[in-house]
């Protein structure tokens, strides 16, 4: 992969949803901070004053307004390319809408703020969520997978950034650094600084850096969003797998948001965290390990390589369907085979291939330990 300042910019992750959220909350009790802030870079309380007001003006008019939203939507654009790969952008198309509804579910205030998205041409995995909901899916992100459920994860744990505004502080702080210094000893102001800070959020993104702790907001709230969107909710611990066994343990490989470096969570521990969230989710039922899907404490199957996952890979989606079929009450029906698929209830659990045992032994096998 290439390192340039994209991905790192990508990566950041702070973008995602920077602008969205955080700005709401911020915007009434935060100037006082900020222009103490300010006033270190300005020299004089009264000009920090005045540029902390530029500050948050030029957040309301990208964060709130459709004319800022769609300036800003349009710098992305121009800054990364948009990619003329049009079955990515249809399949982006159908996900969005499907994403949206099953985010409205647990967050209705979605619909105030319809997310602006695009396919852009930069090769390296990532995908940022700027402020605004202007959010963006790298073309690279489909080389490390295909799989629309893990795609799907992807763009819920941007939008989970989005919908919490999680990258507001951060740009918050390099708008008062690029802002402030515009200010001194001079007089600008309006269109100057809206395109300075315009300039900022386009070019930036790499440099602002999401917290920890947001990090896992956004991962957690991915699980929520990704099952309310139908999806299996296994691809949140598979895309994790797959990325581990793609690019290494080491975090440094990366400079995506996602992916983002430094303190955050390794790959392994975010996979862990929803191996954990699925077996709660079950019921406490099932679970995965070292590629092995146990149900009730029992060895279920150990899926090979195959459908391009590695057995691993494949064991969280086996899990997701399991753990799925629990929830819904389908473990109350018999599992059964259904030509070479395994079946719970109404819930199809595996597609088995050559070197899996077969769907029929599977289904024996179930409803021995479910
Ligand atoms: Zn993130």
């Amino acid at each position: 992969m290439k390192t340039n300042s994209w991905k790192k910019t990508v990566g950041t992750a702070l973008l995602c949803g920077v602008l969205g959220a955080a700005v709401s909350v911020a915007v009434q009790p935060a100037p006082t901070a900020s222009a103490k802030g300010l006033e270190t870079i300005i020299g004089t309380a009264v000009q920090a004053a005045a540029a902390s007001q530029q500050v948050e003006a030029t957040i309301k008019h990208y964060d709130k307004t459709e004319e800022g939203r769609q300036e800003l939507f349009a710098a992305y654009q121009k800054k990364y390319g948009v990619s003329e790969n049009y079955y990515r952008k249809q399949q982006l198309d159908a996900m969005m809408p499907r994403l949206t509804k099953g985010i409205a579910a647990v967050d209705p205030t979605i619909y105030q703020k319809p997310y602006l998205y695009f396919v852009n041409k930069q090769t390296s995995f990532n995908a940022f969520c700027s402020m605004g909901h202007v959010m963006s899916v790298n073309e690279g992100l489909y080389s490390l997978t295909e799989d629309e459920n893990e795609v799907a994860v992807v763009l819920a744990h941007e939008m989970g950034h989005g919908q919490k505004n999680h990258v507001a502080s951060s740009m918050r702080k390099k708008l008062n650094v690029a802002i402030g210094a515009a200010m001194v000893g001079s007089a600008v102001g309006g269109s100057v600084l809206t395109n300075l800070a315009l300039n900022v959020l386009v070019n930036q993104i790499d440099t602002v850096s999401i917290t920890k702790k947001d990090e896992w907001e956004a991962d957690n709230l991915a699980f929520d969003y990704v099952i309310n969107a139908g999806y299996n909710p296994g691809a949140t611990a598979a895309i994790w797998q797959r990325v581990e066994e793609k690019y290494g343990k080491s975090k440094k490989n990366f400079a995506g948001e996602i992916f983002s470096p430094s303190d955050h969570p390794t790959h392994e521990q975010r996979r862990e965290n929803y191996v954990k969230k699925l077996f709660e989710y079950s019921g406490k039922h099932v679970t995965a390990e070292k590629g092995v899907v146990k149900v009730n404490g029992k060895a279920l199957v150990q899926p090979v390589a195959a459908e391009g996952k590695s057995g691993a890979e494949r064991s969280y989606f086996v899990l997701g369907n399991l753990a799925a079929a629990y929830h819904n009450g389908h473990n109350k029906s018999n599992a059964y085979a259904s030509g070479n698929t395994l079946m719970l209830g109404e819930q199809p659990i595996m597609a088995c291939y050559s070197g899996d045992p077969s769907a029929s032994e599977l289904a024996t096998l179930l409803n021995s330990i479910k």
